[in-house]
């Protein structure tokens, strides 16, 4: 057996995710492993969760990380909240829909479709036909960052509605926290959940999540066990709750846990409002490079997101040669489409550490490179000046 340690090559990510790490971040990971009872690290833990209400913008008390990566978030969502029987509405203009659809179906719950075209947002007009014709219906669930897309919905003007005809909501910010303007109680959300991989730049596998009092009520009310024991909030919060009062529920993965921490003090120090206008300034930058290319984005301008840039893909580049050559030549990480988008648009994120002046500069040009050589229906020669000019204004 020859079998050496693992070193990765230094790649740059700029596809949906996971996202660059910064290198405090995985400093803090190689800390000391402490016992997960051990009252340093339930200091820690408080921090943590008072950092994660800084940046949902909310004062839930129970607001936490799960310790699984986003799509555990998604599932202690629906776990808790889904009962048997339920009148579930999901929105779905995109992959992570269809999830949440899947989601409700194993909870037993009834879904009812309110479906858009991939690419664009969710129209509050059909969820409020929706919400006329199912006077039953309990829950809305709809993703604010559709990384699948990079389309943007209105979180406010949605659970407005869904609230105007007494559904609770479940929104899932897994692209957006970190990256977008997110106010989850200034927009009355219910139940919300994001993962740490894609605009936090942690590592991934955790998924921080927040319940207010009016999801809560209904999680305490259920009249039948939640069917996931891992997952189930009554259980957890019991782990997560002040210091000196929690239980053994299962491990944390420590370490993990330091990063997140050090993930969030980051953002706090950047200053939320801070990242967000950096994310739009820099996806300025790259759209400006991208269409200087001559190529466009497929997103409307007003349902677009800064950091999930689907592109399409110009006539006479071949999807997998030039993604292959970005990660080989370049060490570029760009992603590919998926779904009904497959072979049709690249994603490019720039999502919390990734979306930096000089990732652009290097995606934008290395883009350049590869599509001339290849022989692309492309403009040569602009792209990079039109990133610089976008990038000095
Ligand atoms: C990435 C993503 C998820 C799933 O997160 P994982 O950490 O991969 O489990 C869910 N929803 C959206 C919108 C995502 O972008």
């Amino acid at each position: 057996m020859d079998i050496q340690s693992f070193n990765p090559p230094v790649r740059t990510l700029m596809g949906p995710g996971p996202s660059d790490v910064h290198p405090r971040i995985l400093e803090a990971l190689a800390r000391p492993t402490v016992g997960h009872l051990d009252p340093t690290f339930g200091g820690m833990m408080e921090q943590t969760k008072e950092l994660l209400r800084y940046v949902f913008q909310t004062k839930n008390a129970l607001t936490m990380p799960v310790s699984a990566p986003g799509s555990a978030g998604m599932e202690t969502c629906f776990v808790n909240l889904v009962e048997p029987g339920d009148k579930v509405i999901v929105c779905i203009n995109g992959v992570f829909g269809g999830r949440m659809k899947e989601n409700v179906e194993r909870c037993g719950g009834t879904v009812v479709l309110v479906e858009d075209e991939w690419g664009r947002a969710v129209d509050p007009a059909k969820l409020e036909d929706a919400l006329a014709s199912n006077p039953d219906a309990k829950i809305v669930a709809f993703v604010h960052a559709e990384t699948s897309t990079g389309a943007c919905s209105d979180v406010k003007t949605l659970v407005e509605l869904a609230h105007k005809h007494d559904c609770l909501t479940i929104v899932d910010a897994v692209t957006s926290l970190g990256g977008c303007e997110l106010r989850v109680d200034d927009w009355g959300v219910d139940a919300i959940y994001s993962g740490t991989q894609k605009c936090l730049s942690c590592t991934p596998g955790i998924s921080p999540v927040s319940f207010n009092e009016a999801a809560l009520d209904k999680v305490r009310n259920r009249t039948s066990k939640v069917q996931s024991w891992f997952l189930d909030l009554n259980l957890v919060m019991g782990y997560w709750s002040g210091e000196g009062k929690r239980t053994y529920h299962h491990t944390a993965p420590v370490n993990a846990m330091y990063g997140l921490h050090e993930s969030l003090l980051m953002l706090h120090q950047e200053g939320l409002e801070n990242a967000w206008a950096r994310h739009t300034k820099l996806h300025g930058a790259l759209r400006a490079g991208l269409e200087a290319m001559g190529m466009s984005l497929i997103v409307p301008e007003d349902e677009r997101l800064p950091q999930l840039n689907a592109v399409s893909i110009p006539e006479g580049a071949d999807d997998a040669s030039v993604r292959g050559r970005l990660l080989n030549e370049f060490n570029l990480e760009i992603g590919a489409g998926l779904g009904t988008l497959a072979g049709k648009v690249w994603r490019i994120g720039l999502m919390g550490h990734s979306c930096r002046a000089e990732n652009i500069l290097l995606c934008v040009g290395a883009l350049e490179a590869v599509l001339g050589d290849m022989g692309a229906d492309i403009t040569k020669g602009t792209a990079l000046g039109a990133v610089q000019q976008a990038l000095s204004s």
